[in-house]
């Protein structure tokens, strides 16, 4: 883990994101994240038992590889699996693991509303969100100056026990607890675009956030451990306006 880090910290913290065209604070090395995505896959796999329903497994595989076809990441380890949880709710983890609730799988009404689910997850992806969050996280626990100082001097052997400490917080910031709002509109619009991209209609995206609203309108809030969430009206609005500036195919 330590020699991971020291490998990451030691590269630049400021880079641009190729999805999302916008400059990143990533100082979470990917090797990092992807033994911490390895880690929550593990215990997710083990606390949670599978759908025995194989035309949903089917479904999931089905949709999912269209997405992933678009995204155009070959390099990560794709691999889908419908949980038996009745939640409608649904996640990516950094080193390519989809996971997909029975609860969502019955709540997407066809392919283009679950694409519209998957798209957003792989989007949070493809705009290395974990990584953003992970790092975000970082700077807090650490402080700012601590990490400048790190990434300016390579220093990062002196601070290796307060580095891991922080990851170890992050590991669950990064890739378990909800995304910030900036994020779930930047995984809207790139979501959207995958589903086009991968020959579905990108409109369901609109049609499953809305009907999750209506769902969620009525019920307390429930805790929200994963990253799927029911949509408010800005961010509804933002989907639409998203779909409709969408190059027309
Ligand atoms: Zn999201």
């Amino acid at each position: 883990m330590l020699a991971l880090l020291a490998a990451g910290i030691s590269l630049a913290a400021c880079s641009e994101n190729a999805a999302t065209g916008r400059n990143q604070f990533v100082v979470a090395p990917d090797e990092a994240l992807a033994e911490m995505a390895d880690q929550a896959w593990a215990d997710l796999r083990r606390q949670t038992p599978r759908s025995s329903d194989p035309q949903m497994q089917a479904r999931l595989e089905r949709v999912g590889w269209r997405i992933v076809e678009a995204a155009g990441r070959p390099d990560l380890d794709w691999e889908f699996v419908v949980f038996d949880r009745p939640e409608i709710n649904a996640f990516v983890l950094p080193n390519g693991k989809v996971g997909a609730f029975r609860g969502l799988m019955d709540f997407a009404a066809d392919d283009d509303e679950l694409a519209g689910v998957l798209g957003h997850e792989i989007g949070h992806i493809l705009a290395r969100h974990p990584a953003e969050r992970v790092s975000q996280q970082m700077a807090v626990e650490l402080g700012v100056n601590v990490v400048q100082a790190i990434l300016a001097n390579g220093e990062y052997a002196e601070h290796a026990g307060e580095i891991a400490g922080a990851l170890g917080m992050g590991a669950v910031y990064g890739v378990i607890l909800p995304y910030s709002r900036s994020h779930e509109l930047e995984a809207d619009r790139l979501g959207v675009d995958l589903a086009q991209r991968a020959g579905l209609d990108p409109a369901g995206s609109v049609r499953f956030f809305e009907r999750m609203a209506r769902k969620g309108a009525g019920q307390a809030q429930a805790p929200e451990v994963l990253s799927t969430h029911p949509a408010d009206a800005p961010r509804l609005a933002a989907l639409r306006e998203a779909v409709a500036a969408l190059p027309k195919g």
